[in-house]
């Protein structure tokens, strides 16, 4: 495939540091995946870092589709804004088709958006949204707007160097900006269940997360962890059906699930846990 930039990660017969937390020391699993026993990523060994700038990855939606995100986009506004204080700008880092954007402006007086996609750019610039082909810089952003509060979803699996992504994103904050992390877990009922047929689990994503892995990047980047926790988005007739399967397979655990749920999330996003976010700040 054309764009590829770099094999990131070898396990087993090779020796390689981890990208998240340095460590060497890896579970493997036959060329396919490897489990670093520090930090807890998966990362997927079958693929490399792609190039999504002339489209790949994600199509402009459907309308349909696209109501969806809307809707999924303010779920993901119920764990931020309790966090809001004084920040007026909104950012989403690989905005994709602009959903969080859109939904962004109930709750913020500015909204910015940066993606590698150009075609998915110019969509969001036909749709009247403030967006950018480039990296995020705070120059795009007057000083006296106010605070910062950044989404950056469903991104880091796709990106052979989170950490540096991360800082470079860091630099251009100020103290009290706030940080929303989004990631596919590995850890969850749909992996632990399908395990590499998983949807989730292909050639994009250079690995699935867990929580562990969430929580050491907070540390290691020396940011308080304001919330954490687990969301999922499906649609309503496969939510009823997993989670039917689910309780009837641990029902414990489900029952667990839902007693722990707080108070912005679906009952499923507490008993599958496949994604998982972390809120930070600076
Ligand atoms: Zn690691």
């Amino acid at each position: 495939m054309e764009g590829v930039i770099w094999r990131w990660i070898y396990c087993g017969s090779k020796k390689m540091k981890c990208v998240i937390c340095g460590g060497g020391e890896f579970n493997y699993d036959n060329d396919i995946a490897c489990r670093c026993i520090k930090c807890n990523i998966l990362y997927n060994l079958k693929t490399k870092e792609l190039d999504y700038s002339d489209g790949g990855g994600q199509d402009i939606p459907t309308i349909e589709k696209s109501k969806q995100r809307v809707q999924n986009a303010f779920k993901r506004f119920e764990i931020i804004t309790p966090y809001k204080h004084t920040h007026n700008v909104f950012v989403d880092i690989g905005c994709g088709s602009g959903e969080m954007l859109e939904a962004s402006k109930q709750f913020f007086d500015y909204h910015i958006g940066y993606d590698k996609n150009k075609v998915l750019i110019k969509h969001t610039q036909q749709k009247g949204l403030n967006t950018f082909n480039k990296y995020f810089e705070s120059v795009d952003i007057e000083n006296e707007l106010g605070g910062v509060m950044l989404s950056i979803n469903h991104v880091l699996e796709h990106t052979a160097n989170p950490i540096d992504l991360l800082e470079d994103i860091l630099d251009n904050l100020n103290k009290n900006d706030v940080i929303y992390i989004e990631v596919p877990l590995y850890t969850g009922y749909s992996f632990t269940t399908k395990k590499y047929n998983w949807s989730l689990w292909y050639d994009e994503h250079l690995a699935l997360y867990s929580m562990e892995t969430l929580e050491f990047i907070a540390n290691k980047l020396d940011l308080k962890v304001l919330d954490k926790g687990y969301r999922n988005f499906i649609t309503d007739n496969d939510n009823r059906a997993l989670l039917l399967k689910n309780i009837t397979k641990n029902f414990l655990s489900t029952l667990k699930g839902i007693l722990s749920k707080k108070s912005y999330q679906l009952t499923l996003d507490n008993v599958l846990k496949d994604y998982g976010f972390i809120v930070l700040k600076k």
